[in-house]
């Protein structure tokens, strides 16, 4: 009679990019033998919001974490390749008969990559447990109770490393891959990183968070940019809120406490807006509200050149309004944008140039380094008024400009050509653009159609806590008329 195989753990490592609080990890330390794998992925390659810049990220943690694995007896394999294929030549070559993963809210090329594991596992015999890693519920029922349900979780205690593994006699690799230079000089990417960003937010850079925020002069020292580190995993959220807690017990300074319970409810906010597309995969493609389909060229309605000329100029930063322009220089230049500046130059988008926010999403998500998709395309349909049930928010370059760079020091940093014959004029007439937008926005929004559909998207996506942002949990009585929308 043949021997039972072995029991072989593979670690599958994704989003997940640390060793501490890692329930994969730690699970497979129990196994006779072990191996962890990292997957350059064509598909991911390929898609279309990759930038190499987020390539070069987790290959800076991974070269960190690989060297930590293999201190403790675990090898971390770094490959090119799909992930069944690869999984296959692995369980041929090594006898693998279980893997670990954390749970994924990804694009839809990772949601069918899944699939196809999931499929691989069950013709293989393999057997694949996911853990949860986030504030995120598979398969959630209904959104009733969910922030009670996160708060649980990221209090629950941090997953122990186990103190070595058994792992499977390999050499680790970690393939030399033909990649772009970036451009902006890599952050720090590893877990060491990631937890000196936070603690050196928590013991004082946060004080002021929530006066800083907005202005993208302030934010870039005060907000936590741990926006990166969340997106690759190189720390777990739960670790966040936990040592956020603590921070907030133990802050002498009662400003400072004050600040960081308000960033403490932006760390629900992400799992909340992740949870959206994990319950509705296809809002990274169509509109939440689909009584809004086909309002905006590139929404089923061919773009025009002209359409397409306007959305080359803000991908490039030159619309002639210099507050969105120095915003697309500052992210093209670093990769980051605080909250404020990034709903503007969306609102930008959809408002003043008319355009279907799943262009200007791509061109985003890949200037993004802490691209996230769940948060993103939510944020980027909240932002463009396709959700149906968020009030609609026109930002206002010019207004912006005055409250958070009344002295042009931004745009001067940002844009050197500004206020030179060499800097564009604005590539629309900005009053005619808001009458034409808020004209059709509103009048949708005044159709029976949305209104019925409004209530259903509230009951299935829209937030049930105080503190989430603001959603309509009742339709309004009457909506502004057109031309009396709020400018923010
Ligand atoms: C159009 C648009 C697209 C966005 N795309 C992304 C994205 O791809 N990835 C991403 O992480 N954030 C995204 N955001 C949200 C937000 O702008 C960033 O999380 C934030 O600027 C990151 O900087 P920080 O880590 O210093 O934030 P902090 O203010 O220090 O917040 C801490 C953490 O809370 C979470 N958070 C903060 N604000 C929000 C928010 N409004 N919604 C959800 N989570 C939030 C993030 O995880 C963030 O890292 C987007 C916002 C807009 C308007």
């Amino acid at each position: 009679m043949a021997e039972p195989p072995t029991p072989t753990a593979l670690v599958w490592l994704k989003r997940d990019l640390r060793a501490r609080d890692h329930a994969p990890l730690a699970e497979a330390g129990r196994f006779e033998r072990a191996l962890a794998v990292y997957l350059i992925e064509p598909a991911w390659r390929s898609s279309p919001e990759f930038h190499p810049q987020h390539a070069r990220f987790a290959l800076g943690a991974l070269a960190a974490l690989q060297a930590e694995l293999a201190g403790r007896g675990l090898p971390l394999l770094v490959l090119e390749g799909e992930a069944v294929a690869t999984f296959e030549a692995l369980r041929r070559a090594h006898g693998i008969t279980h893997l670990f993963s954390h749970e994924e809210t990804g694009p839809g090329w990772s949601y069918e990559r899944d699939r196809a594991v999931a499929r691989w596992c069950r013709a293989t015999g393999v057997a694949w447990t996911e853990f949860a890693q986030t504030g995120v519920v598979r398969r959630l029922k209904s959104r009733d109770g969910w922030a009670g349900l996160w708060e649980r979780r990221m209090n629950t205690p941090e997953v122990l490393m186990p103190a070595g593994w058994r792992g499977l006699p390999l050499c680790p690799t970690l393939l030399p891959l033909a990649l772009p230079e970036p451009p902006q000089p890599a952050r720090g990417a590893t877990e060491a990183d990631a937890w000196a960003t936070l603690d050196g937010f928590l013991a004082g850079r946060g004080r002021g968070y929530s006066r800083s925020l907005s202005s993208p002069l302030t934010a870039e020292t005060h907000c936590s940019r741990l926006s990166e580190h969340l997106a690759f995993g190189t720390i777990s959220m739960r670790c966040v809120h936990q040592a956020t807690q603590a921070a907030i017990h133990g802050a002498a300074d009662s400003g400072l406490a004050r600040d960081l319970r308000s960033f403490a409810g932006r760390l629900r906010w992400h799992c909340h807006f992740m949870q959206k597309l994990e319950d509705e995969p296809a809002i990274e493609v169509r509109n939440f509200a689909r009584s809004h389909d086909g309002l905006r060229p590139g929404d089923g309605v061919a773009m025009t050149a002209a359409d397409q000329a306007r959305l080359d100029a803000w991908c490039e930063g030159r619309t002639g309004f210099p507050m969105v322009d120095a915003c697309m220089r500052q992210l093209q230049a670093t990769g980051w944008l605080n909250f404020r500046m990034r709903a503007m130059l969306v609102s930008f988008a959809a408002h003043h140039l008319w355009l279907h926010w799943r262009a200007p999403g791509l061109h985003l998500a890949r200037l993004f380094l802490d691209f996230e998709p769940g948060i993103h395309w939510s944020q980027m349909q909240m932002q463009s008024g396709t959700t149906g049930i968020n009030t609609l928010r026109i930002y206002s370059p010019a207004k912006q400009a005055l409250d958070h760079d009344p002295e042009g020091r931004y745009r001067r940093r940002w844009l050197p050509d500004w206020g030179t014959p060499a800097y564009p004029a604005p590539i629309v007439d900005e009053a005619a653009a808001l009458r034409h937008a808020k004209e059709r926005l509103y009048g949708l929004r005044r159709t029976e159609a949305a209104h019925q559909e409004a209530d259903a998207i509230q009951q299935r996506h829209g937030s049930r806590k105080a503190g989430l942002p603001a959603t309509r949990r009742a339709r309004p009585r009457r909506d502004p008329e057109p031309g009396q929308g709020r400018l923010f």
